[in-house]
């Protein structure tokens, strides 16, 4: 294997999917894993906490009461970073102009959703079973579906499902927009102010840098490889190589990507051709379920602990050209910041701001790590 030599020395690895390179360094991690040294963290939160805007039946930050909901809960965010309705921005007078050229704004409008994962303050989705998160990815899917251009080619496929959706309707948005981040953010180490379970959907009326990025390498890989998916290639290759897979199910393969960036990130991507999640029959909902259940409980297992980290779903624009649409291939990023233990975190500082991101321990000892803690949640032992 050609590639063993990348375990002790100094190297640069190429992200496709971004066009970009980090380095890394494995020999700075030669020493014997020194395994962690605190004790495994108990949930103490409450089932329900009267203070908090999430619970089912409590007031939120404007005046309105949350029903009682069963699994899960969507409404559009109180504190929205973009809003459907704003006053106008146009940029004035000769676009060669060096102010127009130098201090360049565009007007973004938009809709934000927060979405709860369970009724239950304390039950992250390490807790929840597959079939318990299986409604949050009908939620999404019915958000998605709901924004969706009716140009879109990704309008008639839209399969009906059995699994019932969120306990409420969301209402169409008022103009179509772009681009649809379904996110969240978990832990204090990660910015989430909430303890309850939740993530966000933005949409919003353009194509954000990341996935604009990404799509551009795919569109790029698909017209230079006969309209192959660079993804789809990537997910037959590490299935063959076996080196940085975590977990994989009939439809979906989890792996610590070969250009991960954070110590323990992790993709979970879909192994056949799909767009984006209306594209998911149920089984293959199921089956994302299962993988995202994979993912988090690991998370939790190898350091005993809640683990924070930003996951993120890239999928096929709301609104796009055909060749948009078809270079696009569904996936989930997981980019959690824990490096050593619990209190251990990774920062992006230093060459990282000033030259390119830089690791220590490569992907293949992570997916090795995380491949190793599976089994039941570790704190369902814990008095
Ligand atoms: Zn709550
Ligand atoms: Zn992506």
């Amino acid at each position: 294997m050609p590639e063993k030599i990348l375990d002790d020395i100094s190297h640069r690895r190429y992200n496709p999917l971004r066009g970009t390179w980090l380095l890394v360094s494995p020999h700075r991690t030669k020493r014997p894993w020194q395994g962690q040294q605190e004790a495994a963290s108990k949930i103490t939160l409450p089932e329900y906490d009267p203070s908090c805007y999430l619970c089912p039946g409590n007031k939120r930050a404007q005046g309105d009461l949350n029903p009682q909901y069963k699994s899960t809960f969507v409404f559009v965010n109180d504190y929205s970073a973009v809003k459907e309705e704003q006053a106008e921005y146009k940029q004035q007078g000769d676009p060669n102009d060096l102010s127009n050229l130098l201090l360049r704004a565009d007007p973004v409008t938009g809709k934000c959703y927060v979405i709860t994962f369970s009724p239950s303050h304390n039950l992250t989705l390490a807790d929840l079973t597959p079939n318990e998160i299986l409604p949050v990815i009908q939620t999404w899917t019915q958000i998605y579906t709901a924004h969706l251009s009716p140009k879109s080619p990704l309008a008639a496929v839209s399969k009906p499902s059995t699994i019932a959706p969120a306990s409420n309707s969301i209402s169409a948005p008022n103009a179509q927009y772009r681009w649809m981040q379904i996110f969240e953010n978990k832990g204090a180490a990660m910015g989430c102010s909430n303890p309850h379970p939740h993530g966000q959907i933005w949409t919003t009326t353009g194509l954000p840098e990341e996935p604009s990025q990404e799509l551009e390498q795919l569109k790029k890989y698909r017209r230079e490889h006969n309209g192959k998916s660079l993804l789809g290639d990537y997910a037959k290759l590490e299935m063959e190589k076996k080196e940085r897979i975590v977990f994989q199910n009939t439809s979906f393969l989890v792996v610590c990507p070969w250009w991960a960036i954070w110590p323990f990130e992790v993709m979970i991507i879909s192994k056949e051709h799909k767009r984006a999640l209306v594209d998911l029959d149920d089984g293959e909902k199921l089956d994302f379920a299962e993988a995202i259940a994979e993912v988090t409980r690991r998370y939790d297992n190898l350091f005993e602990t809640s683990f924070p980290y930003s996951s993120g779903i890239h999928q096929a624009p709301l609104e796009g050209t055909d060749e948009e649409i078809e270079a696009s291939h569904f996936h989930m990023h997981f980019y959690p910041p824990l490096l050593r233990s619990a209190t251990v975190r990774k920062f992006l500082v230093g060459y990282e701001l000033m030259a390119e991101p830089q690791r220590d321990i490569t992907p293949e000892q992570a997916a090795a790590r995380l491949r190793d803690c599976g089994g039941e949640l570790y704190r369902k032992h814990l008095k």
